[in-house]
């Protein structure tokens, strides 16, 4: 298939978001690839077999075809997209065997960590979970490991990881190395040239953007391990539906205004929570060590007081929404130990979900919510 020259990288990520996924266009042609809504596609003479596209849950349609190229220019790789990003993770784990060695942070997306507590019960697995910064530790738990599954930075306490040692280091013991990048974003962070194996992207995040989709992707250079998880997708019934890679492709062509806007906004909103006496930490990547290449647009922090102090907060808020998930251009916010398997969190911590709104009506209305605590209980 004809590749449109954003996938050479010869483009900025600005540029290739934007015109990535447009190669086969002729004069006539929609601007934009149709939704295709077919489960099956026509076959050649029977008797002239030609390798051609049979069944949509193997072979894929056009729109997830160009929402693959534009993810995959991004990342320096070859995309593969799954029907949310816990498909494709899945697909990255079920790469190993049996008994398999798997090294992974403490701090790790909770599907995630629950699909590991999974595959040790059931295949064995031994699942080291190391401590996200701990790079020591880390240099230690490769050995022997099968798989490093990292994520940087993470979800939700913003760890970030010595991606680039690590990852060699994962690659000197013969580890499949794997990087969680739905929070950094390819903006900020490409795995792959860092030497990972596979980058995995939760697009229902900050990819699709607009909190109306659920999609995954995995992109990886090594052309057997594309096929593996192509093999997987189909296997697994793991198929992005057309509607919503038509939407993730809408969606990916404004990533890095989008992007550019809330980590601006993120980045002012961390140094008015820094500033505000009821709240006690601020946990946000871009201060860092290793999370200077860009900011990111997640926050967490703390509320002074009980997980009841931090409920009575979020019910103050009127512009910014209650909301589990994250990356949509809405501002959206959440008390994180509230839900199963979180428990372990810091019981007032709330994870932000900075959006793209204007920077001034979401200070008015986070101080507000801050400044109007009822008094400490006597
Ligand atoms: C949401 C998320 C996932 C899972 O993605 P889904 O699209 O919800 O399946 C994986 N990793 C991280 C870091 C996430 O935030």
């Amino acid at each position: 298939m004809a590749q449109h020259p954003a996938n050479d990288r010869s483009f900025g990520t600005g540029t290739t978001v934007v015109v990535a996924g447009r190669g086969r266009e002729q004069p006539g042609d929609p601007m934009n690839v149709p939704i295709t809504l077919a489960s099956t596609l026509l076959g050649g003479h029977p008797a002239e077999p030609g390798g051609e596209p049979l069944y949509s849950r193997n072979d894929g349609l056009d729109s997830w075809v160009a929402f693959e190229e534009v993810v995959g220019g991004l990342e320096s790789g070859e995309a593969v997209a799954f029907s949310s990003g816990m498909a494709a993770a899945s697909a990255v784990f079920d790469q190993l065997p049996a008994g398999a060695t798997i090294a992974a942070p403490a701090d790790v997306y909770g599907g995630v960590a629950t699909f590991l507590a999974d595959g040790a019960a059931r295949l064995g697995w031994e699942v080291r979970r190391v401590g996200n910064t701990d790079t020591a530790g880390w240099f230690a738990a490769v050995e022997g490991a099968a798989l490093v599954w990292l994520e940087s930075p993470s979800n939700p306490l913003l760890e970030v990881t010595e991606l680039e040692p690590v990852i060699a280091a994962a690659k000197r013991a013969g580890a499949l190395a794997a990087v969680d990048n739905t929070f950094a974003s390819p903006l900020v962070q490409r795995p792959l040239e860092l030497g990972a194996d596979v980058v995995v992207h939760s697009a229902t995040k900050l990819i699709g953007g607009h909190s109306d989709l659920l999609a995954g992707i995995a992109v990886a250079a090594d052309e057997a391990l594309v096929a593996g998880l192509q093999r997987q997708r189909a296997l697994h019934g793991a198929t992005p539906g057309a509607l919503e890679m038509f939407l993730a492709l809408r969606g990916v062509r404004t990533l890095a205004v989008r992007f550019e806007r809330a980590q601006h906004n993120a980045r002012h909103l961390a140094a008015v929570l820094d500033a505000h006496p009821n709240v006690t930490t601020v946990r946000y990547a871009g201060r860092r060590p290793g999370g200077d290449a860009g900011y990111g647009t997640i926050i967490s922090f703390d509320v002074e007081g009980t997980a009841a102090d931090a409920d009575e907060m979020i019910g103050r808020l009127e512009l910014v929404r209650h909301a589990t998930s994250l990356g949509g251009v809405e501002s959206t916010i959440e008390r994180r130990s509230r839900l199963a398997g979180q428990e372990h969190l810091p019981p007032s911590l709330l994870r932000m979900s900075v959006g793209i709104e204007d920077v001034g009506d979401l200070v008015a209305d986070l101080t507000a919510a801050l400044d109007s605590r009822a008094a400490p209980a006597r």
